[in-house]
């Protein structure tokens, strides 16, 4: 297949190649003129497009407001068209973003498209995103139906992002250059309507289409699930292993103390961020919270107090994420050396210590860009693997090589009866376009990975392993794709004897993800474990996790007995000049929980609902003790526990309904406490006051 997804040089932030589809879909507006009655509803043979269903009054009233399926891309074309021919002319004038017809102001102010970049940013997705990518997509191929050039359409869209202040015209101009080929080959090959395409990529929230080619199933051998066994927690006494769990170190080399932290590109914080406006806006010498990732001297910091503090590390898992998010500024050979630098880095401070890495969606260039296997030569992504296989190998066995040559995955023998898998989840991310045209194209198991997984835990079952996997994605994840995420399910799943722990990053947060019985949702059945970043990217502390696992000795099962998050106060270090590394949290005393087994992780999730002081040092954790958080709502708090029970992605409506209700339940006996309480309290003394008068 002729892609050439990798040569799209895309600068885009961890968010930014979903972001720059939709931009790129919604871009060719910016050349309409006023949006009147005729466009809406006059003609039928326009592509109709349903929209989600709006989950918030707002929503509702945007719908109402703006109704897509009723949208006449044949008239908003020649629109567009004449848009173009005036553009042609004033070209300068275009660029100089200073004038947006109405009818582009209005649509902008209809689809939202300030939330919808958000929403692409924290992966929170609602209609409102969902209704963007719709109407972008649908108006998208009609354009590219009817003829017109790339040239036209990069201009267009270029005008468009510059005049709305999307990003600012270096990184609109970088973006839409880059992703143009890429972007118009999707269109112009698939004959998939808007509603499948935004389905596919969104997810539930915006509908799932029925289409038998995205509904692939991985094969499991003949061999019957061994009899469930209720897990034992962990024989008190015995010899564990000591793990560090580093991720996200997002290094940038270029970080400058003293620049400005306020731009409103993907990442400030360096000597090309601009003029520094006001003191306050000046970046920190050991790190800033605002889009800055991390200077040198705070991973040396950390890494030196790691050594000193915790000599007795017996091996360290490393989920990914090495480069900063100048997305916009980035290619192989940058990536390349943040990949040496951030291992020489490493390998200062732990010699001696095993490492057991993943790789990160940050680590291609573009970022999030990994095209599946058969894509070879100058359009492949064997320039990272190779050399991944060449610095990997110095902590694992020849054997290894193979599949990490292939997809960046491997599966190693760590200690008798304990095996390391760790996995390349980047088949899985949403906002890798290489793999989402393949799979829309061509749809099932990218780089046989969940197939090739599935043999390592048969083999690992016959032997009587026990499995912890790594990767970097986790994929419960909304970035993680629904088919590839529900067959990972139903592999852990059928495995839960076998694999006792799973570690990721990605989020930048300190949290887990739990996985349920497909038949009894009631019964939990593993955990990942979601380790903080390194970065303070952003609003965060730098962190890293150390987890405590069962060691060497007869039925030791490898579960994790405890973990605990260690951070930085950012604030501090700055402000005295010095940073301190402490414990935030060890899980086992902060929440008082007798083991680490998956009921108990689901137990804190029920009291938690329930427990708002328990949710609100939940939530301090999460954050990484970090004050440039706000506070958290109910909203917030619904969502962020339906996260900790969502082991599978865009599955919500089943995993959250039960952990949704317990928190509405909670909020209407707390207004009725306050209630009843202010009545008691009036009534008496309004007895009082008559009684005395
Ligand atoms: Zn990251
Ligand atoms: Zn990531």
């Amino acid at each position: 297949m002729d892609l050439q997804c990798v040569a799209m040089a895309s600068r885009s932030s961890p968010k930014m190649n979903l972001l720059a589809f939709l931009l790129w879909a919604l871009l060719p507006l910016h050349l309409g003129s006023p949006l009147a009655g005729k466009y809406w509803d006059d003609h039928v043979n326009d592509i109709l497009l349903d929209h989600a269903t709006p989950t918030t009054q707002k929503e509702k009233e945007r719908v109402e407001r703006f109704d897509i399926s009723r949208l006449n891309y044949t008239a908003i074309r020649l629109e567009l068209d004449k848009g173009l021919d005036i553009m042609k002319k004033r070209e300068g004038r275009f660029f100089g973003g200073t004038r947006i017809p109405r009818f582009i102001t209005d649509l902008g102010k209809l689809l939202d498209l300030e939330q919808v970049v958000n929403e692409i940013e924290t992966s929170i997705m609602s209609s409102v995103s969902c209704n963007a990518c719709k109407a972008g997509v649908g108006l998208l191929q009609h354009y590219v139906q009817s003829g017109k050039t790339k040239e036209d359409i990069i201009k267009a869209a270029s005008g468009f992002c510059i005049s709305f202040k999307i990003e600012t015209p270096r990184v609109c101009l970088g973006i839409i250059n880059l992703m143009a080929d890429e972007v118009v080959y999707v269109v112009e090959n698939l004959v998939m309507s808007p509603d499948e395409i935004c389905g596919f990529v969104i997810g539930d929230i915006c509908g799932t289409p029925y289409n038998p080619y995205h509904k692939w199933r991985v094969a499991f051998p003949p061999v019957p699930k061994p009899p469930i066994h209720h897990p034992q927690p962990p024989p008190t006494g015995m010899p564990t292993l000591k793990v560090l769990h580093l991720s996200d170190t997002h290094f940038d080399p270029e970080y400058k103390e003293g620049s400005n932290a306020d731009c409103n590109e993907p990442l400030c914080c360096r000597a090309t961020s601009g003029p520094v406006k006001s003191p306050d806006h000046r970046a920190g010498f050991w790190g800033d919270y605002r889009k800055c990732d991390t200077p040198s001297r705070t991973i040396h910091s950390m890494l030196q107090h790691i050594a000193q503090l915790h000599p007795d590390i017996d091996y360290i898992i490393w989920t990914g994420d090495l480069p900063p998010h100048d997305i916009w500024n980035q290619t192989k050979e940058s990536n390349l050396n943040i990949l040496r630098a951030t291992i020489n880095q490493l390998i200062i401070y732990f010699p001696e210590t095993p490492i057991f890495p993943a790789l990160g969606n940050h680590e291609s260039a573009p970022v999030n860009s990994f095209p599946p296997p058969f894509v070879l030569d100058d359009y492949g992504v064997g320039w990272l693997y190779e050399e991944l296989a060449y610095q990997w190998l110095r902590w694992l066995p020849e054997s290894s090589s193979p599949t990490i040559r292939k997809g960046a995955f491997y599966s190693v023998l760590v200690h008798p009866g304990f095996r390391i898998i760790s996995l390349n989840m980047n088949y899985c991310n949403n906002k890798n376009w290489c793999v989402i045209l393949w799979l829309l194209l061509n749809s099932t198991d990218p780089a046989q990975e969940l197939q090739w997984l599935i043999y390592e835990l048969q083999n690992a079952e016959d032997r009587g392993e026990k499995v912890h996997i790594l990767g970097h994605i986790p994929p419960g994840h909304h970035d993680c794709l629904k088919v590839w995420s529900h067959n990972y399910y139903t592999i852990i799943n059928r495995y839960e004897a076998t694999i006792t722990a799973q570690f990721f990053g990605h989020t930048h947060f300190d949290e887990f993800e739990l996985f349920y019985d497909e038949r009894n949702r009631h019964r939990v059945t593993n955990i990942a474990y979601i380790g903080p970043s390194v970065t303070t990217y952003y609003k965060l502390n730098p962190g890293y996790r150390i987890y405590y696992v069962e060691g060497d000795f007869t039925n030791s099962q490898r579960m994790v007995t405890d973990h605990e998050t260690w951070v930085m106060n950012l604030e501090e270090a700055n402000r005295i000049g010095q940073p301190r590394w402490y414990q935030l949290y060890s899980a086992q005393r902060a929440y008082n929980m007798r083991n680490l087994l998956p009921e108990e992780w689901n137990r804190l999730v029920y009291k938690m609902a329930i427990d708002d002081d328990l949710f609100k040092k939940y939530l301090r954790f999460y954050w990484k003790n970090s004050v440039a958080r706000e506070d958290c709502d109910s909203e917030c708090k619904k969502r962020m526990l339906c996260d900790l029970k969502s082991g599978r992605s865009n599955d919500r409506k089943y995993t959250c309904a039960k952990i949704t209700e317990q928190v509405e339940i909670q909020e209407r006996m707390d207004w009725t406490d306050w209630f009843f309480s202010g009545f008691t309290v009036t009534y008496v003394w309004v007895k009082n006051l008559f009684s005395f008068g």
